[in-house]
């Protein structure tokens, strides 16, 4: 009868090695951060988000790809119910690049005075449009390579425009999403790319289309940046973040649309 011990015996030689007798040091490669997270822990949190909010939209209105690109240049540093504010009558006169070139630097700069950055913005819209004229034939393109050659455009701004424009998976890393990437351990990472690495690389794909607007309104409304809101929150019971004050999930009922863009 062979000794079972035997089997995984380790020879003397591999051993010393094993232990860095003999071995010589090697840089360790820098691993990608990890989810606190099950596959199956991670399906639930999306199936109950798909429940809460079956067909979930973005807050910045638009009336096509080109004003939606307007839009989200338009909404940084700066809520989406102020850019709407300023971009409803905007749009209303300009919804091509043409119409906004056509308009003039100071006529925009004069519809979004009321946003942060105002004059630096209405430089980029003018210039997003001739560029848009110039190099794609007036059309936004759905590529992130093209998106971010545009001014004022980077890799945030074009991962929302091809999420919601092109339908791509794509996930736009803003404050919310960052923020409960690390408070939640769902995603941890230093920088919003990481954690954009890491959210597309664990949401199932049939919840990436809608996951970028799942995150953000479970920020915007439940898991708040000061306090969250953990008795209104669906998946109190799996989340692992240390602020959070209670274990028992909140009913798992939709949300009504008034409600949600609140
Ligand atoms: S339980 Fe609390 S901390 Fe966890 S996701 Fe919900 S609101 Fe955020």
């Amino acid at each position: 009868m062979p000794n079972p011990k035997q089997k995984t015996a380790v020879p003397a030689s591999r051993q010393a090695t094993r232990d860095g007798a003999n071995a010589k040091p090697r840089p360790r490669p820098r691993r990608p951060a990890r989810t606190a997270y099950t596959r199956a822990e991670i399906a639930e949190i999306f199936r109950r988000f798909s429940v809460q909010r079956p067909e979930p939209k973005g807050e910045l209105e638009h009336v096509n790809s080109f004003t939606l690109l307007v839009a989200v240049v338009l909404s940084a540093q700066a809520t989406d119910a102020g850019v709407n504010k300023a971009t409803r009558a905007l749009f209303a006169v300009a919804d091509t690049p043409q119409k906004m070139l056509a308009l003039g630097e100071e006529e925009v700069g004069r519809h979004i005075r009321t946003i942060g950055l105002w004059r630096n913005k209405a430089k980029n819209v003018i210039a997003l449009s001739q560029a848009l004229i110039d190099r794609f034939g007036g059309e936004v393109p759905g590529d992130r390579d093209a998106l971010v050659t545009l001014p004022g455009v980077g890799r945030k701004t074009a991962n929302v425009v091809l999420n919601m424009s092109f339908g791509q998976p794509t996930m736009a890393v803003d404050t919310h999403i960052f923020r409960i990437g690390n408070r939640l351990k769902l995603a941890p990472g230093k920088t919003p790319e990481e954690v954009e690495a890491t959210l597309v690389r664990i949401i199932p794909d049939e919840y990436m289309r809608h996951a970028h607007h799942w995150l953000i309104l479970h920020g915007r409304y439940v898991c708040k940046a000061r306090k969250p809101d953990c008795p209104a929150c669906v998946i109190a019971d799996i989340c692992k973040a240390a602020e959070k004050t209670t274990d028992i999930p909140a009913p798992l009922v939709p949300i009504v649309p008034e409600e949600a863009a609140q």
